[in-house]
């Protein structure tokens, strides 16, 4: 038995769904620092937690406490701050604390791995304030000798070389270490490398924009840089980024979908060279691990990457850049779910530093913020290229037969631009072939077993498929139904468009980018790459093309069917519609040849679809919000939902009465809306009944008050196989 240890009891975060914390008993000389990874003994077997806090008591019997030996690492994987941020998160989000902690390591140590030292260890000097290095010289010579050749070591001093200088230099390095004054990493630290590609001159309107943002720099601010499409919003970015690194301060830079993005990581490996590391789901977890360290020890500077890279750590964090701010992505629907832009808002916040928020399409939640004067707004309406982002047309297609999807006025275009010597860019957010399979006699249709969907005919695997849940069945040759009809497909997805486009335009290469066609990383690069050499062709594909990409080859955008957009259920369909419509259409025309943005639409006196060709993206914002503000949705109002999914929809409904009943007097009393529970918009989801019960209310203290009044009563009900339940708080879609 390990004796009573003379620090207590200490309390571990384990990644289980559970609304708490469990307590240990330490054993002697085990390790007590918040942030460390123990693994711990745990039912039967063991599992990794991470050290919070210790305590001198605990309300677990003696009998049934546990002891934690195996301390896993030698300095704590995450920083006091970054669990002060976790413990946020969980607390305002209602998540699990313990899975959000271990949310915020890179994949590679959540389990119960050891950082294996690669490389040997150097020391380099970070930058020291003039009165302590004062202090230093008159009070402390041992330690203010060590730093002077520190200093002018330019690649660091190992064990050895530090030895060299003097015999006993653990102490004051490490007294140095905790003065900041200087730091230790595994290979040799990023000086400002030579920057490789020389960076264009700002226009006048980036170059005012970058000097009235930069000067208000410094302490926490919120900046949203509202800029047309190609208006230079990334070099903006890059210059407050290289005026931070002049400053020895490090930036993460967050992007929606970093795989789609390939272009950016060359943009900025051509600037930053050596200074970067970039995170993304192409990488393995090994590779993850390495930039998300490098970063911590200091070795590179800018973190570039996708939602989780919110994360990093680093000691000398001078600002975030969030770019595409509107974009859902940032948003995480599964696990723990919260918004990245708002945690990091929050990160930038607790650090007292800036944070840039950039789009060409902000969110409506961001534009609110500038009108109540919690955001700086700057805008870029110009692009410093030869043109301005294209006007959008309207293709009437209610008169006109269609061929692949296309009009004949769309054909006419793309054979126009193509001859030309244009790129055409054609979005369909549908894959596959056909999203209706149908039965010609009696009206049977092909829908999903385990899901309230429709099957989608995938030509090329000459399967149906449920885009929800994977599931995939053969065609059939006759109608299961009836018996005797002819089984039909209707509608278009991007599959019939290649091939119609194919054919037609044989001449010229056919580009398709969606997630059948792509699966990784590098496959994406290749083929969007190929637009690189400028020669005429046509991409077509989903919203992996409608984002973030800068060809300057690019002089027609056509959105084919948009209409679906103008009659969905979901409040935010159209402030998406209105940003993908800019999106795809900022595509075009960024070089030195006028772009072109059409599209197609079977309501073009649909006022939305009037506003997309008469107004600017701010105007219409502006009139979104004024509706949402009538109806009292977000941003005017806040919104928590309780999701329940179980194998029968009766019993997804009787945990959300359970929960509303404890709901009920607070929601009373504080004059919050409680609608519900009902069945989910889509009832069943990949053979499971999902219901829902949604919080609403203007006044977000009265909303906390409820939450706080219930919660732990309702954290207390088992989130099982049978019934599963989760909150969503500042739920996306209602
Ligand atoms: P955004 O991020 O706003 O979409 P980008 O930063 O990608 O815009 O810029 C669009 C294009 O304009 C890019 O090809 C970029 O290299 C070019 N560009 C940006 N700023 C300048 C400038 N000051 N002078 C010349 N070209 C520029
Ligand atoms: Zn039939
Ligand atoms: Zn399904």
């Amino acid at each position: 038995m390990p004796e009573k240890s003379p620090v207590g009891f200490a309390s571990f975060a384990i990644a289980i769904p559970l609304y708490r914390v469990f307590d240990y008993d330490l054993a002697v000389n085990a390790p007590v620092q918040a942030g460390l990874r123990y693994r711990l003994p745990f039912g039967q077997g063991s599992k990794t937690g991470i050290l919070l806090s210790t305590q001198d008591a605990t309300d677990i019997s003696p009998e049934r406490i546990k002891t934690a030996t195996e301390c896993l690492d030698d300095a704590p994987v995450l920083s006091e701050h970054m669990i002060a941020l976790a413990r946020w998160l969980a607390e305002y989000y209602l998540q699990p604390p313990g899975e959000v902690l271990f949310q915020c390591l890179p994949g590679y140590l959540r389990n119960a791995k050891r950082i294996k030292p690669t490389q040997v260890k150097y020391w380099y000097a970070l930058p020291v304030a003039a009165d302590l290095r004062a202090r230093l010289r008159k009070r402390s010579p041992r330690q203010y000798e060590l730093l002077v050749a520190i200093e002018q070591a330019p690649d660091g001093l190992n064990a050895a070389q530090l030895k060299a200088i003097n015999a006993g230099w653990h102490s004051p390095v490490r007294a140095l270490e905790t003065r900041q004054a200087i730091k230790w990493g595994r290979s040799k630290p990023a000086v400002t490398s030579p920057v490789r590609q020389p960076a264009p001159v700002l226009s006048q309107e980036q170059s005012q924009v970058y000097t009235e943002l930069n000067s208000r720099l410094g302490r926490f601010s919120v900046h949203l840089l509202d800029g047309v499409t190609g208006s230079g919003k990334t070099e903006v970015y890059f210059r407050l980024i290289q005026n931070q690194l002049e400053q020895q301060r490090q930036v993460i830079y967050l992007v929606p979908e970093i795989g789609l993005t390939t272009q950016l990581i060359e943009r900025v490996k051509q600037r930053f060279g050596e200074q970067f590391v970039s995170s993304h789901s192409g990488l393995t977890d090994w590779q993850r691990f390495q930039a998300w360290d490098r970063f911590r020890r200091g070795e590179a500077n800018i973190m570039l990457g996708t939602r989780s890279c919110l994360f990093s750590q680093c000691d000398r964090l001078g600002l975030i850049v969030i770019d595409e701010e509107h974009d859902s992505s940032y948003r995480q629907e599964d696990g723990i779910r919260y918004h990245a832009r708002d945690v990091a808002i929050k990160r930038a916040q607790m650090l007292d530093i800036p944070i840039v928020l950039g789009s060409a399409t902000p969110s409506l939640e961001s534009l609110n913020n500038c009108q109540r004067e919690h955001y700086y707004l700057y805008r870029l309406l110009h692009r410093p290229t030869a043109y301005a982002p294209p006007r959008l047309r309207l293709i009437d297609t209610r008169q006109v037969k269609l061929v692949s999807g296309c009009s004949p006025v769309v054909l006419e275009r793309i054979g126009r631009h193509l001859s030309q010597g244009g790129q055409v860019l054609v979005y369909l957010n549908r894959r596959g072939y056909a999203p209706v399979v149908m039965c010609h006699e009696c009206g049977w249709q092909a829908n999903c077993r385990q899901c309230d969907s429709r099957l989608t005919l995938h030509q090329s695997v000459s399967q149906m498929l449920c885009h929800h849940c994977g599931y995939a069945q053969g065609l059939p040759a006759v109608c299961p139904e009836c018996g005797q009809g002819d089984i039909k497909h209707y509608g278009i997805g991007t599959e019939q468009l290649e091939q119609g486009l194919k054919q037609r335009f044989s001449q010229f290469p056919v580009i398709r980018i969606d997630r059948d066609s792509v699966t990784s990383r590098d496959e994406f690069a290749q083929r969007i790459g190929k637009l690189q050499k400028g020669e005429p062709c046509l991409l077509i594909g989903t919203q992996m093309i409608a984002k973030g990409h800068d060809y300057p080859g690019i002089t027609l955008s056509v959105i084919l069917d948009a209409d679906q957009a103008l009659f969905s259920a979901s409040y935010r369909a159209s402030e998406r519609l209105v940003q993908t419509a800019f999106q795809v259409g900022g595509r075009s025309g960024r070089g030195d040849r006028e772009g072109e943005a059409l599209i197609q639409t079977r309501f073009p006196e649909h006022p939305l679809m009037q506003a997309l060709v008469n107004s600017h993206y701010r105007d219409i914002a502006d009139s979104i919000l004024q509706e949402r503000k009538m109806l009292g949705f977000p941003p005017y109002s806040r919104v928590v939902i309780f999701r329940a999914d179980a194998l029968s929809l009766d019993q997804a409904m009787a945990r959300l009465e359970q929960i509303g009943q404890y709901l009920q007097a607070s929601v009373q009393k504080r004059g919050v809306k409680c609608i519900g529970p009902i069945p989910a918009l889509m009832t069943r989801r990949i053979g499971r009944y999902r219901a829902q019960l949604c919080l609403m209310s203007n006044n977000i203290q009265q909303l906390r008050g409820v939450l706080r009044e219930a919660m732990p009563a309702i954290k207390k009900i088992p989130s099982t196989h049978s019934v599963k339940w989760v909150i969503d708080v500042d739920a996306f879609d209602l």
